[in-house]
């Protein structure tokens, strides 16, 4: 089928046997052929969508338990979905599909600064249960993005400068395995699980809900400077100076952005090519914070917001878009970056560009290279900078979307690591990089791990770690 066919796979379940799944299940259970099919698949890409045989709508563990459990006795694959931000990379065609969107569940526990997220919530459903009690998650720039999922892929989060990976800040997790087993899972009941997960994501199984520390803060300084594109070349060099010497306090993230014409886009933005500086400084001295910012602010911004923002309120530095829409990414790690670099970039991404895209900086380093005292597989700490670059496809064509990207991970191949971030590997061929996200070791570690966890590769519709290979026996790596 093509990777852009909506249209679900032939029925490959009978009605006897979703009856007898239906029974054991709270939620709904939904074949291709329920009127409730396309709204129970649906997610905020929708470049691909998910076209399993059966939709599991879960309402919590046991409903998730029973599901797996039925998957695995039969051999069929099972794919998990909580907002589908992420299916741009693997939709699943055929098999089981898990949503989690009704176990919205956040309990905060101000006395420990904790909270336990359930699968399917969003990062505005904790920030809102934090805020009262003058906290806040690590939460990256998309407030509607699934906490859970956000997390176990790492979780580059707003203030991960400052304060570290999502991931590294996991108490424990509550996952049903392959085998159908339920598993509360830290760093003192299975270490091996604990660490595969907290950046393995959707490899080990279905994560119910993730106990995660929250931070003590209530406002950042952040926002964004505005630029017209013309100052790019400045814009861009003034930037990689900056965050050379800027403290871990400082998170930013520049972007070249070519917005439409339309009502929803804010002025000065609105049908124009603009560069974008975005910031969030974790709180601290903000005179020294102000000061800071002279050097960007001396090239002219013709938009200014910077200033003192509750952490309720930083969705809006970012402003992604909040409506489902299809779109195609790509993405590279880079170290160093210099001049040579920025023209790389410029050529290719600027105004001249062939077809419209968002071609963005964000500034690694400071807490994001210590993992924590525990570990976890999250991948390529030692690189400073993530290049992203993301096309809307109502704006292009995808025959034209794929190798404008392609053109501009050649230009910064340069300066590329050689990792991505598992996060932003959305876009066509990410199945196949998924090794890149890991360091060597680490992805055979993993590779081991899921032939213990996962041996007959049950979560395989996903960025699939395979079972190593003479372990199991079964599927080896697909590449
Ligand atoms: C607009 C936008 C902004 C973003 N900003 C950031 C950012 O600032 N920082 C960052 O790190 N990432 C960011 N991301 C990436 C985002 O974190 C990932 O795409 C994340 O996987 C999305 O999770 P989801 O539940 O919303 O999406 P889904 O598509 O529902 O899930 C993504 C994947 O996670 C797996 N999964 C979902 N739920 C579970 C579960 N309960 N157990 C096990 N596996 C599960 C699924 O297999 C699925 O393939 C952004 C993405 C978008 C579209």
């Amino acid at each position: 089928m093509n990777r852009f066919d909506s249209q679900p796979s032939t029925l490959a379940v009978d009605a006897s046997e979703i009856e007898a799944l239906a029974e054991q299940i709270t939620g709904p259970v939904v074949a291709a052929n329920d009127e409730r099919y396309d709204a129970q698949r649906a997610g905020f890409q929708i470049a691909r969508q998910h076209c399993p045989d059966l939709v599991v709508c879960a309402v919590g563990p046991a409903d998730v338990q029973a599901a797996v459990t039925y998957a695995g006795s039969r051999g069929h694959p099972v794919a998990v979905q909580g907002t589908g931000h992420a299916s741009a990379a693997v939709a699943a065609e055929g098999g089981l599909l898990i949503n989690t969107a009704r176990m919205s569940a956040v309990r905060v526990d101000a006395h420990a600064r904790t909270a336990w997220v359930a699968a399917g919530a969003c990062w505005h459903h904790v920030i809102q249960e934090a805020a009262p009690a003058g906290l806040a998650p690590l939460s990256g720039s998309a407030p509607h993005v699934g906490a859970v999922s956000y997390t176990l892929g790492g979780g580059l989060a707003l203030l991960s400068r400052s304060l570290g990976y999502a991931a590294d800040h996991v108490r424990a997790l509550h996952v049903v395995t392959a085998d159908g087993r339920m598993r509360y899972v830290a760093q003192d009941t299975e270490p091996d699980l604990f660490w595969a997960l907290r950046g393995g994501r959707d490899n080990f199984g279905v994560v119910t809900g993730m106990q995660i520390d929250l931070m003590p803060v209530t406002t950042v300084y952040g926002g964004g400077l505005v630029f017209p594109v013309e100052k790019a070349a400045e814009v861009f060099e003034t930037y990689l100076e900056w965050t050379s010497i800027v403290p871990e306090a400082m998170n930013s993230s520049v972007a070249l952005i070519s917005l439409p014409d339309v009502p929803a886009i804010p002025e000065p933005m609105r049908g124009r090519h603009t560069v974008q500086v975005r910031i969030a400084c974790a709180p601290g001295d903000p005179g020294g914070t102000e000061r800071m910012m002279g050097p960007l602010r001396a090239i002219g911004a013709i938009s200014d917001t910077l200033g003192e923002l509750a952490y309720a309120e930083t969705g809006s530095i970012y402003n992604d878009p909040v409506v489902p829409g299809a779109f195609e990414a790509g993405t590279a790690m880079l170290g160093e970056l210099d001049a040579t670099s920025v023209q790389a970039i410029l050529d290719l991404a600027g105004p001249h560009a062939q077809v419209p895209h968002i071609v963005e900086l964000r500034h690694l380093g400071g807490r994001l290279t210590h993992p924590p005292a525990e570990g976890n597989a999250v991948g390529n700490r030692d690189a400073r900078y993530v290049l992203n670059v993301v096309s809307r496809l109502e704006r292009a064509d995808i025959a034209e979307i794929r190798p404008a990207h392609a053109r501009v991970l050649d230009a910064v191949a340069p300066w590329s690591t050689g990792g991505r971030f598992l996060n932003f590997m959305n876009g066509e061929g990410a199945a196949a990089q998924v090794r890149s996200a890991y360091d060597a070791a680490d992805y055979e570690r993993l590779t081991g791990l899921k032939a213990v966890y996962d041996p007959h590769n049950t979560f395989r519709l996903n960025h699939n770690i395979p079972p190593a290979r003479g372990r199991t026996g079964e599927r080896g790596d697909p590449r």
